[in-house]
């Protein structure tokens, strides 16, 4: 099984969002050991970059646009989209939008591009929220919608904490370089 990060980035943006593919790059690597404690899924992680050229207001990128792209790349691929760009309709309690296979968040960008917390803060965990739903429904699981919505709001209201990794993919108590939401007491098959 592949799953394929897709960094969704204008091209007058390139170079300067170079730092944060590079965090991508390394958070896919990440999530890799994470499904597979998780999910016990063994999967294959591809990064790449998708630049978008200017449009019209008319034109505007949304679900659709990557939806066809999703399907053109291959729909038995695992596509996850970084947006810089906001879904327009989710029934997501985050900004970001799944379907089978599919993927997507609004990625939020730093204003320091070595900022690692707030790409962890902002993205990682809306990242692991989308995967979540998706690999729970891969798994057969009823409720994969509510029960991940549920965990969320705990996160939000109720001070549940994210999980927190280090750059050696391991939990740890320091600053994190990766967050994501706790599922420790979901039962997955
Ligand atoms: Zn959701």
């Amino acid at each position: 099984m592949i799953l394929h990060f897709i960094f969704v980035v204008k091209e007058e943006d390139l170079e300067k969002r170079k730092q944060e593919f590079e965090y991508v790059k390394q958070m896919g690597n990440f999530y890799k050991v994470w499904i597979k404690k998780k999910f016990n899924k063994d999967f294959e992680i591809q990064c790449d970059e998708l630049i978008t050229k200017p449009r019209s207001i008319l034109q505007k990128l949304d679900i659709p646009t990557l939806i066809r792209d999703h399907e053109q790349r291959g729909s038995q691929i695992y596509h996850f989209y970084l947006c810089h760009f906001k879904p327009l309709w989710t029934d997501c309690t985050c900004e970001g939008y799944h379907a089978e296979n599919f993927g997507m968040v609004w990625w939020q960008t730093p204003k320091d591009p070595f900022d690692t917390l707030f790409l962890a803060e902002k993205n990682c965990t809306t990242v692991s929220h989308e995967l979540t739903h998706e690999l729970l429904r891969a798994s057969g699981h009823k409720k994969f919608i509510e029960v991940v919505h549920d965990i969320w709001t705990k996160h939000l209201f109720d001070q549940l904490h994210f999980e927190q990794y280090g750059p050696n993919f391991e939990s740890t108590e320091e600053k994190p370089m990766f967050l994501t939401i706790n599922i420790s007491d979901l039962k997955i098959k």
